[in-house]
Parts: structure tokens; sequence; C-alpha cells
């Protein structure tokens, strides 16, 4: 005889409630927790660790496999269209976010009147910027196998879709067994992208305790120095942060008539995750989920998240506008005219170049100070500024990093609607998807 009443699981407080309240509860813990446990619950690190090493088990697997999809399934001419209206987003956003921050930097003058003394190292205003051609070299992988045991985005990003696009023309193959066999492989990486989407959602169902741990730690090391003497630089960055998701994002996806609130509340798991691992690569498998759910197609966010996450770093690029003129102020030698252009162009290069893991801004930073002659040597009042700057890199980075995915996801919603790739059926009805596990 079978018992049809199911039974009650030990963890089913846990497993069956709202999954984004949880990973909230976590978040606010921790934040109390740290703060007021101080070093004392250090010892919780390994368990946002364990979040972390989850989260970028996956990334390769999720890069890759979707995207070879994606280009299986998409015309080379509009995949070649996709590109550009990609790239062109990304330059066009880092330059306004670069400007953001440096607007608000100059009406709230972070760092103004604390005249950090010993200001030796201004002198030598030498440029410098990243060699270009060598990261444009960089994108074709000498082995792609291990380029994607490396994790080396752009060059496995090259790859797949070559790769792909292979597919695609085995599938439209007029011989039958090379149809065949690009039906075959088409639907073995179909399935290892979905398998993949499983793992995410799995995943996820830790994020609340790994979330924890790691705000935790992040107020038990750094919580007072972030709300007290730097608490202005904080305050200009996060002002920063929310103009460029409300003001720039929202605005433009208004002029396309899609909703803030729609896309705030769809993308809202990406972002927590973004904004508590400060990776935005790590949070890639969750964005994409995110963007399917929103009705973006598969065949756009394959491509554009991947490369968004390696390339476009618009809260990063917030950052180091701010924390250059905050830097400029502090050791009273505000930045002028010209050299506030020099940081336009090299913050927006320093954010091609940041990877999406954790601090990397803040040594990008060291690129787009030294263009301007604020070079961070020993004992200097530059490197006195810098260090202030790196003491609370970690509060300044969750919010960067929550920005640089938010402007991913606006870019493949805006991509995929231009396209006529948006599934209005799902934009409309949140949750229908299913993304509440
Ligand atoms: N942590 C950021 C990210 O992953 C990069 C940065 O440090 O600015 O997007």
């Amino acid at each position: 005889m079978s018992d049809s009443t199911p039974r009650k699981g030990l963890f089913d407080w846990y497993f069956k409630s709202n999954l984004l309240l949880r990973i909230f509860i976590g978040l606010v813990l921790g934040v109390i927790v740290g703060w007021f446990a101080g070093e004392s619950i250090l010892w919780v690190r390994p368990l946002g660790d364990i979040l972390l090493r989850l989260l970028s088990m996956i990334v390769m697997p999720i890069i890759f496999a979707p995207l070879v999809v994606g280009a299986a399934s998409i015309s080379p001419r509009s995949l070649g269209r996709v590109g550009l209206k990609a790239l062109g987003f990304y330059m066009v956003t880092s330059v306004l976010a670069v400007c953001l921050g440096l607007i608000v930097a100059n009406i709230i003058r972070p760092g103004d009147g604390l005249e950090l003394i010993d200001a030796a190292g201004v002198a030598g205003r030498e440029v410098v910027t990243p060699a270009l051609s060598e990261t444009l070299m960089g994108v074709i992988p000498r082995n792609p196998f291990n380029a994607i045991s490396e994790g080396q985005v752009l060059p496995s990003i090259f790859f797949a879709i070559v790769f792909g696009l292979g597919i695609c023309f085995l599938r439209d193959h007029g011989e039958d067994r090379l149809k065949n066999a690009g039906e075959t492989l088409f639907l073995l990486f179909d399935g290892a992208a979905e398998v993949m989407y499983i793992i995410v959602r799995w995943v996820l169902q830790y994020a609340p305790i790994g979330v924890f741990a790691l705000i935790a730690v992040v107020f038990a090391e750094q919580g007072a120095e972030a709300l007290g003497p730097l608490g202005v630089v904080t305050g200009a960055a996060y002002l920063g942060f929310v103009v460029q998701v409300v003001g720039i994002y929202g605005g433009l996806l208004m002029l396309n008539k899609l909703g803030v609130i729609r896309y705030l509340t769809g993308g809202k798991e990406a972002i927590i995750t973004a904004f508590v691992t400060r990776s935005s690569s790590a949070a890639l498998p969750v964005t994409m989920r995110c963007c399917a759910d929103m009705g973006v197609n598969k065949s756009i966010y394959s491509f554009t998240l991947p490369l968004g996450t390696t390339i476009n770093m618009d809260g990063t690029a917030i950052y180091q506008g701010i924390c250059a003129l905050f830097i400029g102020f502090a050791i009273g030698l505000p930045l002028d005219f010209g050299q506030q252009v020099t940081i336009v162009i090299t913050a927006v290069l320093a954010s091609i170049g940041t990877a999406g893991v954790p601090a990397a801004g803040a040594i990008m930073l060291l690129m787009v100070l030294n263009s301007v002659g604020l070079t961070v040597e020993t004992g200097s009042a530059v490197a006195a500024a810098y260090a202030m700057i790196l003491g609370i890199d970690a509060v300044l980075d969750m919010g960067r990093t929550g920005v640089n995915v938010s402007g991913n996801i606006c870019a493949a919603l805006l991509i995929s609607k231009s396209e006529k790739q948006l599934d209005y059926d799902r934009w409309k009805n949140p949750g229908k998807s299913g993304l509440e596990i």
C-alpha cells in the first residue's frame, strides 16, 4: 500500500521557503553579526569560500555550452550585428559611467580638506595606457583547451563562437551524414547547457549561508571604516552607482518601453549575487538565468553576457573616476579638466581590462592614477590616500560589481528587444518560467 500524502522533509522550512527572502535574511544577519561580533566571527570565512568555489566551478561550462548553442542557432550575419550592438552599448555606457563618477566627485569633493602631506609622488605626468593590441591578439587562443581550463574568458568565447558557427553550417548541410552529425552535436551542447542551469539552481540553494558568511567577514573587517572618515567617498560612489542603474540604464530601458521595476525585480538575484560575491564572473550563471526568465533570447544572452562580464564594467569605471578625484583632493592637488579627460580614457580602458573577480578594479586603479601622474610610491601622500581606499575596497567592490552586472542585464534586454528576440510573455509575467526554486 502506498502512502499518498507527501512526507514532510526535515529541511522543508529551508528549501520550501522563498529563496530571495532567505538570501536577504542571510545578508542582513551577516551585516549585524559581522558588525557586532567583529573578528570573533572570522571563522565563518570558509562557508563563504564554498559559495565562491561553487560559483566559479560552473563559470566556464556555463559560458561555453550555451555560447556554442547560441552561435549554432543564430545566423552568422545577425551574430555580427549583435556583437556590434553589444560593443557599442558597452563603450557608450562605460564613458557615461566615468563621466558620472567625475561629476559626482566634483560636486561632493570626497577627500577635500584631508591634506595628506608629503605629496612627492605627484611629479611626472606620463600617460600610460594598456597595450590594447596585446589584449586584442590574446582573444585568439593558441590552444582552446588551455584557454578553457585556465578560465580565460575572451579566448574561450572566441573559440565557442567559431565552434558553434561550425555546427550551424553542419546542421544546414545537404549531406545527411553531416547534417545528423551537426544535429547530434547541437543536442549534446544544448543538453549540457540545460544541465548547467539545473546546477545553478542547486548552487543558489546554498547561497543564503554563503552570503551570510561573506558579508559577516566584510563587516567584521571593514564595517567601521566604511562608515567613518571614508564615509563620504563610500556615499559618493554609491550615489553614482544608483544614478547609473536607475537613471542611465532605467532611462535607456524606458526609452525602449521596458519598465525599470521589472528590470530590477527580474535581475535582483544576479545583482545580489554580484553584490555579495564581488565577482561578476561568479555571478554570471545567475545572470544568465535571470535574463532567460525575463524573456531574453538564449542566442543573445549566451553571447552578450560572457562578453559583458569581461569587458563591460560600468561600476568599476564610476569607482575609478571617483577614487582618482578623491586622491587628488586628499593630497591637496585637485585634478584639472585635462587630467579628468585623461581619466575618462584610461578608466574606460582599465574597466575593459578589469577581470570580473574581487578587487580587480582596485588594481586597475593604479593604472588610471599613473596616467595623470599620481604614482603610488612608498611613503608618498598618493600611496597613503590609495591605502585608505584599499581599506574599504570590499564595500566599494560590492556596489560596483552589482552595477557591472546590472549593465550587462540592461544590454542583453535592449539588444534582445532591438533584434525582436524578447519573449514578451516572459517579460510581462514574472515567475512564469519557474525561477522560484
Ligand atoms: N569585482 C568587480 C567585478 O567582478 C571588478 C572590480 O573589482 O571592479 O565585476
